[in-house]
Parts: structure tokens; sequence; C-alpha cells
């Protein structure tokens, strides 16, 4: 069921409670004009939902239908259970707490009962994370102006909630600080006011037609909420004719400027303020609120450890992906219910932005809306063999446009996963129906029987080091006396692509240079095995990875450096889940220690002006930033200039994923986007830290047609080349 259909569903619903209502108040009640007012406005409501709905109008039409309903149902349920007269200003409770607290324990056990399912035992959470990412909105705060209004409406509940839990236990509170609990409590509301406001603003604004109507109920619950609790503090304040401004209630001070001095009125406003609340809270598991537990949820269990590590699917007990929402893990079941569909995943997606299909928070809410088809037919996931399949919401096209660049996952502000699900899709594609697409097939194929993405073999895996006195492990093994204080993990790439090869000629001057005793594995190196996975061919990586570790472990391999971050990323976090754990560390890294430490010095200038290309496998994935810019900015007479985008905002080259072997077809290419975007930043040299971004964007900058172009160099051929 669609968020449309179901919000469709909540109008059309009070649409007809509330003309029963009407009725049996116009028969019974005191009070035929409430009644009858009641009915027109229902009335016009309808009304006005099919004529918005045929017209598509704005979604404005709606919230003003939405609110003007859901006053009318609270106005007939008030009447329905009668108004008292005389002045009382407490709420008397009425009998309809237990059955909204029993809708909302139902709603959301039904939820838990979805997440639960495949969790492990004794998993840990993270407090740390929680408390900094709830109670200061430290990932929400990326984006100042929205953060800032969701954290005036979470202190706005927060604050007034932990009042009221105080009051329900007994707690008295004597009459000063009462005061002030009451200038805050009123604060917190105007901070509340102001939240909603202005995310409902935003929310109509949004260009993605299901964003709006998401979440008009909630927020127009609030609405009602807010002004209906301030409305009865001033009708309050005018019974009591208080004199002056009363400073522990200033927005009740102002309100008591327009409310009538009438018992009745201020009952009537309490009452839907009372039943506004309850209803907002038995509403919160069904619908977009709630995030209000699924998303604090999802950063407390967020992924610990590597984040960059992918999960190691038992194989041979058939867990060869995801074909249906079944097979998912109970945390991306909860990463769909965590997600409040901000987009922030969308504005940071190369592929989104290049204009391709592929949209993560369209198949995060995708993957919701599945989960809430199969768990309404079938009540458990587990007993669903039928479940509609995942490629039914997720696309061919969408699926293989992702680079893995992990943007999305950097930007989510509730730690949702978009890219572990299209990973798991791609296995399932794979492994389970053999559909890979045709552009990568030969590279794989090539995996398979040479063990590179090349096909060239390893017989000529070390051509590039002939004449250099590069030592390979086989040959450093039988002289105990060499000891080997590092291993050069050279890459396919770095072993096979003329450009790439240059900078293992380079990184190995440096080694040299630093009087570092270290080998390669020459021919005994297989790929890593970072593009078959990225592809979903979990098979063919694990049979690369293992051949690699037996020969890691035949020469008692402790330390590794590479020039690669798709292999730096594999041998260090994929890797221990196969039992391979080491000390692994990118180049850029030991050559920013090594100037530090003055082993090797950098005399000559090579560009005045460089910018860098944060490599998304160095950058997001390791946190690999600062080594780079420290490189940099010790080559003499060069300035350093930073692009647009950067570090963890870093824009991908478009060759992540297994994208390398892929064609774009659709939108523009992500290489020309990138390389545009630092060609325009007005310097002479692009430093790329990994041989798939030094391809792609020195590709696209000769695409450009422009009349000064920078040139594109790995930073550790600018290294080699300002040693001399
Ligand atoms: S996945 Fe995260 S970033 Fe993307 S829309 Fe959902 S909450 Fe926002
Ligand atoms: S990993 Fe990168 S390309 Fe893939 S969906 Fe996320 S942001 Fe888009």
């Amino acid at each position: 069921m669609s968020d449309t259909t179901f919000l469709e569903y909540v109008v059309f619903f009070s649409a007809a409670v509330m003309i029963l209502g009407g009725a049996i108040g116009v028969i019974t009640l005191k009070n035929p004009v409430h009644a009858a007012l009641g009915l027109v406005l229902t009335l016009f409501g309808v009304a006005v939902q099919f004529v918005a709905m045929e017209a598509q109008f704005l979604a404005a039409v709606q919230v003003i239908v939405y609110a003007g309903a859901i006053v009318v149902l609270f106005l007939f349920v008030i009447m329905l259970l009668g108004v008292d007269e005389s002045i009382d200003l407490s709420i008397e409770p009425i009998p309809i707490q237990r059955p909204l607290a029993a809708v909302m324990a139902v709603g959301l056990a039904r939820r838990w009962s979805l997440w639960r399912q495949k969790k492990p035992a004794g998993l840990e959470g993270d407090w740390q994370g929680l408390k900094t990412s709830l109670l200061a909105h430290r990932d929400i705060l990326r984006r100042p102006s929205v953060g800032g209004a969701h954290l005036a409406a979470f202190w706005g509940v927060v604050i007034p909630l932990i009042v009221i839990i105080l009051v329900q236990f007994g707690f008295i509170i004597p009459h000063a600080p009462a005061n002030l609990l009451s200038l805050i409590q009123d604060l917190a509301g105007i901070a509340l006011l102001i939240g909603t406001l202005l995310l409902l603003v935003r929310r109509l604004g949004s260009a993605d037609a299901q964003g709006p109507s998401r979440t008009l109920l909630p927020m127009i619950l609030m609405l009602v909420i807010l002004v209906s609790g301030f409305l009865a503090e001033g009708a309050r304040l005018s019974i009591l004719r208080a004199d002056g401004f009363a400073w522990p209630s200033p927005m009740g001070w102002f309100f008591s400027l327009i409310s009538p001095a009438s018992p009745i009125f201020m009952q009537m406003m309490i009452r839907l303020h009372f039943f506004a609340v309850l209803f907002f809270i038995a509403a919160i598991p069904f619908t977009f609120m709630r995030h209000a537990v699924a998303s604090p949820l999802n950063v407390f269990y967020r992924k610990q450890g590597a984040r960059a590590a992918l999960t190691h699917p038992s194989i041979e007990s058939g867990e060869i992906g995801a074909r249906t929402v079944n097979d998912l893990s109970w945390k991306q079941m909860l990463d769909a219910d965590a997600c409040v569909a901000c987009g922030r995943c969308d504005e940071h997606c190369p592929a989104a932005i290049s204009g391709k299909p592929l949209s993560p928070r369209k198949i995060i809410q995708n993957i919701r809306r599945q989960m809430e088809t199969v768990s309404a037919d079938q009540k458990h996931l587990r007993n669903t063999p039928d479940a509609p399949l995942l490629e039914n919401a997720v696309s061919a096209d969408e699926m293989w446009a992702c680079t893995s660049c992990m943007a999305c996952v950097e930007h989510c502000p509730v730690a949702i996963e978009p890219l572990d699900k299209i990973i798991d899709m791609r296995r399932y594609q794979v492994m389970g129906e053999a559909r890979l697409p045709a552009e990568a097939r030969p590279m794989i194929r090539d995996l398979d029987l040479y063990g590179d993405v090349q096909g060239k073999g390893v017989a000529h895996r070390a051509d590039w080091a002939m004449n250099r006195g590069v030592s390979e492990l086989f040959q450093t093994s039988s002289q105990p006396e060499s000891e080997v204080e590092m291993l050069l993990w050279v890459g396919c790439s770095g072993a096979f692509h003329p450009r790439n090869q240059e900078t293992s000629r380079a990184m190995v001057k440096i080694l040299n240079a630093a009087g570092i005793r270290f080998a390669i594995l020459g021919k005994e190196e297989l790929c890593c095995g970072d593009p078959a996975r990225r592809l979903g061919d979990e098979i063919l990586f694990r049979k690369l990875a293992r051949a690699n570790i037996e020969r890691l472990e035949r020469y008692q391999v402790k330390k590794i450096v590479t020039l690669c971050p798709h292999c730096l990323n594999t041998l260090k976090n994929d890797y221990p889940e196969l039992g391979c754990k080491l000390d692994v560390i990118h180049a850029t890294e030991l050559v920013a220690d090594l100037i530090r430490d003055q082993r090797i010095a950098l005399k000559y200038p090579v560009a005045d002006k460089i910018a860098i290309h944060d490599a998304c496998y160095l950058g997001r994935y390791n946190q690999v930033y600062q080594p780079p810019r420290d490189i940099c900015r010790a080559v003499p007479g060069t300035r350093l200039k930073e692009t647009a985008r950067n570090r963890d905002s870093g824009f991908c080259c478009g060759g992540g994923g297994g994208r390398m072997w892929l064609h774009e077809n659709i939108g523009q290419n992500i290489n020309v986007v990138r390389a545009e975007e630092m060609a325009h930043t007005d310097v002479d040299l692009i430093g790329t830290a990994c041989p798939y971004c030094l391809v792609m964007l020195d590709d696209g900058v000769k695409s450009l047609e422009l009349e000064k172009t920078p040139k594109v160099a790995d930073i550790i051929d600018i290294v080699a080349d300002a040693m001399g």
C-alpha cells in the first residue's frame, strides 16, 4: 500500500466516522449546531479531497482538508463524551488512553517482529553514537537549516514529555521552579511550533511527490496539539483575567489576547489537545512518525568495526544475495523503517547527479513498501515464499548504476546504508540468476582464468619491475638475513596498466630512497578480488582472496603498503572475515610519514596550484584524507587548493563498484562531471591517490573542450618528480 493510498484511507475513514458521528450528534446531543457544522465541514473535506485527487492540486489543499477533518473528528469525540461547563483547569482522565496506548503497543510490536528476525543475539549497541546523534543532532545538523528545525522540534517534544512524566508520577514541583519550568515548556512549545512549520513548509516544497503526503498527517496532528494547547492556556489566562504580561507563559499570554474567556472553550481545547496527543502517540507505528523509534534504534545499532566491510554471506547455506525482502537482514529492514526520506543520499549520489535512474532514497523507500506488503499479507516474513521480487522495485539500470562510492552512507543522518542492499541485490543477480552485465563478463572471465582484470596472466605480473632491482618474496624468503620490512602490494592496475605502472616505479624509487627493505609477491600476486566482489560475484572473490591469503600466510607477511585504495580496502577490511588480519596502509600514509621524518626530501616544484581528488575508497571508506594534503603542502612552490566537493563530500570518479568495466549509457559520464568541476578550480595539476581515479579523471579532463586544462597525476608520481 503506497503512502498516498494510506493517507487517502485515513482521510476517508475519518470522514466516514465524522458523518456517522454527525448523524448521531444531530439526533442525540445537546448541541446540534456543532454537529451540523461538523457535517458540513466533513462533506466539504471529502469533496475537496476528490477534486484535489482529480486535479492533482498542490499538497497545500490537502493540508487544509486534513487539518479540518482532524479538528472536526476531535470536536465530535469531545461532544460525544460531553462537556462540563464548570471551570475546571485540570485534564480529566478520559477512557481512551488505554485503547490508544494498546494501538501503539500493537503497532510497535508488529514492527519489532519484522526487525528482530535474524537479529544476532547479544548484539552490542553504540550508546555514545546514540547520544551525539540524538541529543546533539550531530549528523542532522550537517544541514544547519533543516537540522536546526528538527533540533527545535525534538527538544520541543522531549522537554514537555519529561514534565508530563514527572507530574504523572506525582512529582510535586515547588512554586518558583514550577514557574521556571512553565517558561521552559512554553519556550519548548514555541521551538516545536517553529520547527514543525519550517519542516512542513520544506516538505510541501519538496519536488518528490511522496515527500509531502507521507509526512502531512503527523505534522498536522502536531500543529493541532500545539495550537490547541496554546489556546487552552490563553483561555485560562483570559478567564483568570491575569493582568499584564505572564512571563512563565509568554505564548499563552499572546494567545490570551485572542482566546475567549470561556470555560467551555477552554475545556474543549484541553480535550482536543489531549486527544490529539493520544492519537499522535497511537499513530506513531503506522505513519512517518515511526522514525521517532526506528531512527534512534538504527543509529544505536549502526555498523560497528570497519564501516567499509561488506557482509560475508554463508554461500554454503544458500545465502546468495537478496531475491526478496525475506533475504534482507534484520538491520536492513530496520534501515528501511528508519528512513525519513530527507533525500540527502540522492543529493550526494554521483549516479543520481549525473542523470542515472539511481536514487538511494527511492531504493530504501521501495524496500519499505515491499516489507509492508509482505508483512500485511503474511504476518511473518519468513513464511512468505511468494514475496515480490526486489527486482520489481529496483530496476537493473538502478542496481548497476551504483559506483559503491558510499556517499549515501556517509551523508545519511540516521545511519542507513543503501549500498549494502544494492550489493546484496547484485549478488543475487550474479550468483542466483547469472545476470551480470555483458560488458563486465570478459573481465570476470579473465579474473577467473588468469587472476587479473586484464587477462595478461601471472607470468607477466612483475614485468613492470624488470631491471629495477625489486625483490620478490619467494627470493627473499630463502635469505633470512634480508629481512623484509613490508610487502608492496601492486594490484592489477599497478602491474599492467601503462599509466599506473609508472606510479609503481615511482613508489619503488621512493622506497629505495628511504632505505625501506621491501618486496613484492610478483608472479604470486593475484587480483585482491575487489571488482568481483563489488559486482556481486562473491564466489570468485573468495577464490581469489583464499589464494592470496594462502601466499601471504606462507611468507608470514605482517605489513603491506599499497598504491590502490581498492586493494587497501579489500586487504584491510574484507580479508579479516576470511581469517587474514594484516597491517595494511596506503602509499600516501607511508610517504607522508617519510617526508615528516625527513627520510626523503622534496626539492623541486612540480606545479603552481594543485587540487586533490579524494578517492572514495581511501577517504570515505578508510578515512585517509590528510596524508595526500600533507604531501602536496610539502612540495616546494606548490599551493594546495580545495575543490567545492572534497573530503567526505568528495565526488566519485565513476570507476568504483565494478563500473570501470561498465558502459555509461544514461546521463552524463561521472568522470566528465568531476573533471569539469576540477578543471574550473583554477589549478595546474590534479593530484589523485588511486589508479582508477587517475585513469578516469585523465580521460575526463582530455574530453573537456577547454583552452587550458590541468594535468592529472598520482601523488606518488608527484613526490618522485619533486625528489628529482
Ligand atoms: S536513506 Fe538516509 S539520507 Fe537517504 S532519504 Fe533516507 S534518511 Fe535521508
Ligand atoms: S554508493 Fe554512491 S553511487 Fe551507490 S547509491 Fe550510494 S551514493 Fe549512489
